[in-house]
């Protein structure tokens, strides 16, 4: 939908307008890609046998003129013919899973964007059409029974009901639009930090030039300010209708929130929304029999949406969601319904990743009423963060017992004996593979050919998705994932079997999946602390340098670092036995020298065990606590606002949620010791990986030294958390020093001392290093 508010003109598809809806219906999971299958095998073969009479997809357009609107429309029909008397007759095939015949009433009731469809290439056709002869053709994709319904005045009359609403929210639209060249908000520069205002020019340059912009800055710099007024600029400007911030942290994403709060304190001017996860959403639903895995209540069960409660958006973020449980609780609604039905009503979505770069969520925002990439600015925060998250959305797994499980749970139902067979021999495939072994390219054209069956089978024969079991439904998804992926080469689809009984699979380049996604949008900007080294950066998006420009923030060069590199030492897996004492001594000093708590940072849990149980013998007086695993958002919160508080030494995680999604130590925790540049595991995967670069050096390069070093430095950033903070880094590993590691530090580390013997220790845990 294209809408221009000044010109008061809107361009959109038949099937658009007929399925305008302000809050998308959850499909219920689980039917996509094979239900379009199936129903474009029926269309084609319902239009065959109806050659002789009628001509088929016959584009039909045309302009009306509705509540001071030109609406554009333009369409294809299935079905075109002229009567006796010259006048068009339109059909449109439907293929439907529902039981069939049904009273025509019904079939209104359950499908009433078909019958607007019909209705619209009529109303195109201006006064001369055949009204009585147009039909909707209904076929049950199961049981093959057809059912044809004539259009009726009603239909007509249902339309006009909806281009009502369609104009109510293009009047919505066009007002927002205009109150916003008056927008006004608490900018940054009427306070100023240092090498804000710079920072924010160099910015401004960079995007009239890119349209892809990259920002490093240095944690507490306000980062997250500056490049929400750019965007904001860009909407009073009238360049941009709405501004998406995604985040792969919640933490990431309340923090944009109040952001938000702050720069437009009393609410008026900015609404804001933060689109939660499904799982939050579940919680807080009110209809019986929703699942969390399955969406079990029936669309048509729901109550009629509140559009004009949603059209009262307060401004704010949380209380937006505020209101969405309210009213899911007074209308007796799904909330994540509602969530949707708010978006549209929002100028600033802030959410995670998955709802841009996911292709199971994506939809979710891509379909929004009114939604135009081309008219949106994109802020990517912890951009770091994205290439790996991309990859796990476009990942998956299948598993040989939830196979099996599944092909008994269709025995229940009359379903197409291909697909339960097919889903068999899948599960046997997988038991034949190399456990830790990628799958070969003959294997690999065996699981493309199971997986193009078991979806050529559900197209033909659809499955009463309500009815299965939540693994069941979760099985089948995968299938769609994989073939996903397979189908597009130039992201290198790679499959492997983990463990016995198990197959997985990721893209081998996530680049460019990502830089598709960006092209279409006005303008995209990615943020971090860390995106150097930035060559490395771009090309996980799949862009080149000259597509995208780097602006570097630069503070006020106050040195907030004390750092050393701590020669002693070399924390490889070999090294690390023959060094535990000297790594647990070296660990001992700089808590006893501290004063406060010490944040000791290991590559895996089994080594910070083995440090923890030799630091309990040799003193036994420093109270210590290794991070707990599996804690929820909450429980992470509380474990790092409480434990430096009683502790003296915290043994956490490079690359851990401590490393990455944890601000509660800035300013509590001002020492920390980093074991060992954080190189990932060498699995079979990352082998893999670096198989796929020209040299073993520069495979290791961007696969373990960049993500490796890129831990060190988040886990170092956790303790800085604004520009008042100050902290103490002990570099515990040689390797620190090799040019190759040491130029992927980061660069605000100010001079950092060398510790070569134990004088040199000794010196710098006195203080005098
Ligand atoms: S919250 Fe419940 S009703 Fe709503 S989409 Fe999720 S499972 Fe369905």
């Amino acid at each position: 939908m294209k809408i221009d508010p000044e010109t008061q003109t809107v361009m959109l598809g038949v099937r658009e307008l007929s399925e305008f809806e302000i809050c998308q219906r959850s499909s219920g999971r689980g039917a996509g890609r094979w239900r379009l299958e199936a129903g474009r095998t029926w269309h084609q073969t319902i239009q065959g046998e109806s050659q002789e009479e009628f001509d088929r997809e016959k584009s039909i357009s045309g302009r009306i003129e509705r509540g001071g609107w030109s609406i554009q429309i333009d369409g294809r029909c299935d079905l075109f013919r002229l009567d006796e008397a010259g006048l068009p007759v339109f059909g449109e095939i439907k293929t439907v899973t529902d039981p069939l015949p049904l009273p025509a009433s019904e079939l209104r009731a359950r499908f009433p964007a078909y019958f607007r469809q019909l209705a619209c290439y009529s109303l195109l056709a201006g006064e001369s059409y055949n009204l009585a002869k147009s039909f909707l053709l209904f076929l049950n994709i199961d049981t093959e029974i057809r059912q044809t319904v004539a259009l009726g005045p009603e239909d007509l009359e249902s339309l006009e009901t909806h281009l009502d609403s369609l104009v109510e929210f293009l009047q919505f639209t066009a007002e927002q639009t205009a109150s916003r060249v008056q927008l006004e908000w608490n900018s940054f520069r009427a306070h100023p930090r240092a090498g804000q205002v710079q920072a924010s020019e160099d910015l401004a340059c960079a995007e009239k030039t890119h349209r892809v912009v990259g920002f490093q800055a240095q944690t507490g710099f306000g980062k997250t300010r500056i490049v929400l007024e750019h965007a904001l600029e860009a909407i009073r400007a009238g360049k941009a209708d709405r501004i998406l911030y995604l985040t792969g942290k919640i933490s990431g994403q309340e923090q944009a929130c109040t952001e938000a709060r702050q720069l437009f304190p009393d609410s008026q001017g900015l609404r804001s929304f933060r689109m939660r996860n499904h799982r939050e959403h579940w919680a807080a639903c009110p209809l019986d029999g929703c699942l969390q895995d399955k969406c079990a209540p029936p669309a048509e069960e729901r109550s009629a949406l509140p559009v004009a409660e949603l059209i009262r958006h307060p401004g704010h973020a949380e209380e937006a969601w505020d209101g969405i449980r309210e009213l899911a609780e007074n209308f007796h609604h799904c909330p994540y319904s509602l969530s949707r039905g708010l978006l549209p009503f929002s100028d600033l979505w802030i959410a995670d990743y998955n709802y841009l770069f996911s292709p199971s969520s994506r939809h979710i925002f891509l379909e929004q009423p009114g939604f135009d990439p081309a008219r949106t600015w994109l802020l990517i925060d912890e951009a770091h963060n994205l290439p790996d998250r991309t990859s796990s959305a476009l990942g998956g797994r299948l598993d040989t017992r939830l196979l099996q499980n599944a092909a008994e749970d269709l025995r229940e139902f009359r379903t197409d004996n291909t697909l339960k067979a097919t889903l068999r021999e899948i599960a046997r495939e997988i038991e034949n593979l190399h456990p830790d072994r990628m799958v070969d390219s003959a294997t690999l054209f065996v699981f493309t050919d199971l997986f193009e069956t078991a979806s050529d089978s559900l197209a033909n024969s659809p499955l009463p998705w309500r009815e299965l079991t939540g693994d069941t439904v979760s099985t089948l998804q995968a299938l769609e994932s994989a073939l996903f992926l397979l189908e597009r080469e130039e992201l290198h689809p790679l499959l492997w079997s983990p463990s016995p009984g198990r197959l997985e699979w990721l893209p081998l380049e996530v680049g460019p999946w990502i830089a598709e996604t960006l092209s279409g949008f006005a303008q995209s900007v990615f943020f971090s602390a860390t995106l150097d080294p930035f060559p490395s950066f771009v090309s996980n998006f799949g862009l080149t340098e000259e597509q995208c420009q780097l602006v570097r923030a630069e503070a006020d060069g106050t040195h907030r670092f004390r750092t050393a590199i701590d020669t002693r030492v070399q924390t490889t897996l070999r090294e690390r036995k023959r060094n535990a004492s000297r790594t647990t001594e070296t660990l001992r000093d700089l808590a006893e020298s501290s004063g406060g708590c010490v944040a000791a940072f290991f590559p895996s849990f089994e080594y910070a065990e083995t440090i923890q149980t030799y630091l309990e013998a040799i003193a036994p007086h420093l109270r210590s606590v290794l991070q707990p695993r599996d804690l929820n958002a909450n429980e992470r919160e509380e474990f790092a606002r409480t434990a430096p508080l009683s502790h003296d030494v915290l043994f956490l995680m490079l690359g851990g949620s401590f490393a990455e999604a944890v601000d509660a130590f800035g300013g509590i925790v001002e020492t920390a010791m980093i074991i060992g540049p954080g190189l990932p595991e060498l699995s079979t995967l990352n082998r893999i990986r670096m198989d796929a670069y020209p040299n073993r050096e520069e495979g290791f390069h961007e696969v373990c030294r960049i993500p490796g070093m890129r831990r060190v430095n988040q886990a170092i950033g956790r303790l800085v958390r604004s520009l008042e903070h100050r902290a103490t880094v002990l570099l515990h590993d040689r390797r620190f020093l090799e040019p190759e590691y040491h130029d992927l530090l980061r660069k605000d580390l100010g001079e950092i001392a060398t510790i070569r013997n134990e004088g040199d220790w000794q010196d710098w845990i006195g203080g005098a290093g």
